[in-house]
């Protein structure tokens, strides 16, 4: 963080900006500084346009009611296409995973967005993740078969390993996405050909 003689010869607000950006993923006092010294001398116009979006971002942007995925209105533009399949649901970590599954076009169903996963030494544990209200969807709706896409690392597989015990009474089938992405990745770093060929070489749980 900053020493305290640069606190006392800044204005307030640019400490603020320094501040607010250092608490960003990736982003460390220097480059928060810099970037806070881009947009002060910045046109007038890129400030606004950054501070009018992220504004929007908080006030427009909410979670589906149906599958948690990002969205403006109540269900998210996947859930509101009727043309997807709707006896698939795909299981993923984050929205952006969903996004990076989009991108293989090989597949047609519906998502279905936990935001987190089970890993009990960071205190995150099932009733941490929408993982109960998966359960509920598979009761409620016309699920033939769950694909479990948490990523390929520790967490990951303990949880793909919790949700198949959870819905195997529910008589749908369980699969999991192939092996072949690397393992201990992020799902959506994984390339589109390999994500693809790791969804279509689905296995049951
Ligand atoms: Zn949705």
């Amino acid at each position: 963080m900053h020493q305290t003689h640069d606190i006392q010869i800044l204005p307030a607000p640019v400490i603020r900006l320094i501040e607010e950006l250092n608490r960003l993923p990736g982003v460390g006092p220097k480059t928060a500084s810099r970037l806070t010294f881009f947009l002060l001398r910045a046109p007038d116009d890129l400030p606004l346009a950054l501070a009018h979006a992220l504004t929007a971002l908080k006030q427009q942007v909410q979670l589906c009611s149906r599958c948690y995925f990002i969205t403006q209105g109540d269900l998210c533009a996947i859930c509101a296409n009727p043309a997807r399949d709707q006896r698939v649901i795909c299981v993923v970590e984050e929205p952006l995973d969903v996004v990076a599954i989009e991108r293989t076009g090989v597949y047609r169903g519906l998502y279905h967005v936990l935001h987190g996963r089970i890993a009990p030494l960071e205190g995150m544990n099932r009733e941490d993740i929408y993982f109960d209200e998966l359960l509920d969807r598979v009761r409620a709706e016309p699920v033939e078969e769950v694909i479990i896409a948490t990523n390929p690392n520790l967490e990951g597989e303990a949880t793909a390993f919790h949700l198949q015990r959870a819905l195997a009474p529910l008589g749908v089938r369980v699969t999991r996405l192939a092996r072949g992405l690397p393992t201990g990745g992020d799902l959506e770093w994984a390339d589109p050909g390999t994500l693809g060929s790791a969804l279509e070489g689905r296995r049951e749980m």
